[in-house]
């Protein structure tokens, strides 16, 4: 049986810089990607009909996500392959099975990040060589994300977020993500950034401090320069997500700030070994219900 795995690392915000609401109902964005080593694994493998199916394995202490991640077209890596398959003009099925470890509904784009590496995976099963152009354009269709989680690294994003262009950043960063034992709904959030903000909403823009810390690989910089436009909405709808900031910044963290919609909380370490020390203080807090450590930046959806 030929089969074909594509691994796919989580993303986030190191800023997120939301604008006014657009008439296509989207907002546009101003942010700084990172791809985070906290990844999914979506495993292709050939079947002798045209379907394109999906099962989806969570660890076992993740099994509260079950039910939570679509196991029909809905899910996202299925509609990713259909879509590659329309525009490649094949009629090929696939078997897909996703290993995930990106926390679902977190903030840290895990469906997107499947999409990306049933992208990669597909096209290597069905021998499509799809050029990456295509691919990426392909993507943007998915969704806001999927177009930097093919990319990877560190990128700046523009329009709604698909419009990717690579930035200069040196050094790897050292993070801990605190993951809510309950996901948040993206579209809830927005939805409580316009009654927050109404019409009076400035274009984005990304800081320029976070650029020239990027630049300079300098953490303790990026740490006082990280910030998110759906930082407040989140912890409006979630307000004991302030309590694993707390724990954080007695903990010395760099910087903490909520991943993207959240709830997911990402906290920025001097290095390994104070990582796991705020790892190990966020667990012990019980403000959330699990803490894991991940490096970035990494490299986009690719095969294994
Ligand atoms: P984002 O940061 O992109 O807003 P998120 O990380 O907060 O997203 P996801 O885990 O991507 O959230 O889930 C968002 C929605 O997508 C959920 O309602 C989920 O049911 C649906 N979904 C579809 N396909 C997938 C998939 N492969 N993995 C996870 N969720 C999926």
């Amino acid at each position: 049986m030929r089969s074909v795995t594509a691994r796919v690392p989580a993303k986030i915000n190191l800023c997120l810089g939301v604008g006014p609401r657009r008439a296509d109902g989207f907002h546009p964005l101003a942010t700084v990607y990172q791809a985070v080593d906290l990844c999914d694994e979506v495993r292709a493998t050939a079947v002798d009909d045209d379907g394109v199916t999906v099962t989806v394995h969570l660890d076992a202490d993740r099994s509260r996500e079950s039910g939570l991640v679509p196991v029909d077209a809905d899910n996202l890596a299925v509609r990713a392959a259909l879509a590659l398959r329309e525009a490649a003009g094949t009629t090929d099925g696939a078997a897909l099975s996703i290993r995930k470890s990106i926390p679902v509904m977190g903030g840290m784009a895990g469906g997107s990040a499947d999409a990306a590496a049933a992208l990669v995976a597909c096209d290597a099963l069905w021998g499509l060589a799809t050029p990456r152009s295509e691919l990426e354009a392909i993507a943007a269709t998915l969704g806001s994300d999927v177009p930097f989680l093919l990319h990877g690294g560190t990128a700046l994003g523009g329009g709604r977020g698909e419009e990717v262009s690579p930035v200069l950043a040196r050094g790897r960063f050292h993070w801990v993500f605190a993951i809510a034992g309950q996901g948040l709904s993206t579209a809830e959030v927005y939805a409580r950034f316009d009654r927050l903000h109404g019409e009076d909403v400035a274009e984005p823009e990304v800081p320029t401090a976070l650029l020239s810390a990027l630049a300079a690989g300098d953490a303790p910089r990026l740490g006082r320069a990280l910030t998110n436009d759906l930082q407040d909405p989140a912890l409006s709808l979630r307000p004991e997500l302030a309590d694993v900031f707390e724990v954080a910044e007695d903990a010395s963290a760099l910087g903490t700030l909520v991943s993207g919609s959240g709830p997911t909380v990402m906290v920025l370490a001097e290095d390994g070994q104070h990582a796991a020390e705020i790892a190990r203080a966020l667990l012990a807090s019980g403000t959330c219900a699990d803490a894991v450590q991940a490096d970035a930046p990494e490299h986009g959806a690719h095969l294994v």
